[in-house]
């Protein structure tokens, strides 16, 4: 089995300096998303006060070349804190908080899509759009081989895996059980686990998390999802189809309401709101993965429970289309519904902001833009 070696450092040894008291400090860990999009990195520093809000955690800074962002001798990138959380590896009173990062000229970087979000999700405040983000994962040994499976050949084909239980059927879920305390512990919004039809792959819900808070929260429980695996020595990928051939994919099923969907009646808004994105379907599709639906093109082949990449669908309970209303929400007449296009990898920041611009804005615009192109 093929795991890191600093998971096989000594535990048991590392416990003893946990323990020891900080002398009233807190250390304050910063996280940003780097210049893939993709990628989350991190640094710590010592405050010596406990910051109550966000307002009270200062400002910092990171090089920019060695994260693939900045270009030539500018390179100092602003780190502005945007959401606290609770620190669930140094616990209380340390923090973590989620950042965005700016130019020396203050401007977003490329690949920060928080920016603009926070802009339509302001202009949008009065519809209450509420998402839950369904983030699917694979767990890989650091070899790059999923985890658990033979060195040499595969398992067996899929049917026992989709919340299993047992030896054979469910591989790492350690990894499964402390991400969720872990996220909890933290004050994310997280509501439910379950495995998938993959062996060695999950998934894990977020919401419903009103406006810019799904990204914030999402961000932030890929992060501690990261962190969670590398103390197990094992890595966790958010690769939209890890695995060719007869094994699904990994998708970030996104659901989403307004105010008026989720009131009696609610189902016409929802079928409104269908309509609009029937015809932005290549719109959405290039904000739905960093590389504008390169990615996600392994995955919606139309099979293996997705739909295809060219094509826009809907239904009730129908797990083969773009769009998905829920049997339940089509029984009681009001609700959400589930977008199931976008890819594991995608920005929660584009996913929601697309959203909120084709259904509550009217956009109806093709103009699309690469972020985040490597
Ligand atoms: P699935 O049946 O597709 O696997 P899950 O149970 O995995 O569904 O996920 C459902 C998601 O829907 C959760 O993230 C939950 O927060 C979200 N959700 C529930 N109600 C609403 C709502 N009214 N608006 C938006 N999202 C919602
Ligand atoms: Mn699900
Ligand atoms: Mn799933
Ligand atoms: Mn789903």
């Amino acid at each position: 089995m093929s795991v890191s070696h600093s998971s096989r450092l000594n535990k048991g040894v590392r416990e003893q300096y946990m323990k020891l008291p900080q002398g009233g400090k807190v250390q304050v860990t910063y996280v940003w998303i780097d210049g893939t999009g993709e990628g989350v990195r991190c640094k710590t520093k010592t405050l010596d006060y406990e910051p109550k809000s966000i307002e009270e955690v200062p400002e910092w800074y990171a090089g920019g070349t060695s994260i693939y962002q900045a270009k030539g001798s500018n390179n100092d990138m602003y780190l502005t804190p945007v959401k606290m959380f609770r620190d669930p590896f140094c616990l209380d009173p340390n923090k973590l908080v989620i950042c965005e990062i700016l130019n020396y000229d203050r401007k977003p970087v490329e690949t920060n899509l928080r920016s603009t979000c926070k802009r339509v999700m302001d202009m949008v405040a009065d519809h209450h759009p509420w998402f839950g983000m369904e983030q699917e994962y694979t767990i890989l040994g650091i070899n790059g081989h999923p985890y658990g499976w033979p060195e040499n050949g595969f398992p067996g084909p899929q049917g026992p895996y989709y919340c299993g239980v047992g030896a054979d059927k469910a591989f790492g879920r350690d990894i499964v059980e402390c991400h969720y305390k872990a996220c909890l512990y933290a004050g994310i919004n997280i509501c439910g686990t379950n495995s998938e039809d993959m062996p060695s792959q999950w998934e894990f819900q977020v919401g419903p998390s009103e406006g810019i808070d799904m990204g914030d929260h999402l961000w932030m429980a890929r992060f501690i999802l990261h962190r969670v695996c590398e103390d197990f020595g094992i890595v966790a990928t958010l690769d939209p189809k890890p695995m060719t051939g007869n094994w699904n994919g990994a998708g970030c099923h996104t659901n989403y309401s307004t105010e008026n969907m989720r009131k009696e009646g609610g189902l016409k808004h929802i079928e409104k709101a269908i309509e609009k994105l029937g015809k932005r379907h290549d719109y959405h599709i290039c904000f739905y993965d960093p590389r504008g639906g390169k990615d996600n093109s392994r995955r919606l082949t139309g099979q293996h429970e997705t739909s295809s990449i060219h094509e826009f669908s809907a239904g009730v309970a129908n797990r083969a289309a773009s769009i998905r209303i829920p049997r339940q929400v089509g029984q009681e007449g009001f609700g959400y519904f589930e977008d199931r296009r976008p890819a594991a990898n995608c920005d929660p920041y584009a996913v929601t902001e697309a959203l909120v611009r084709t259904t509550i804005l009217n956009e109806t615009g093709s103009e699309t833009k690469d972020y985040g192109k490597k």
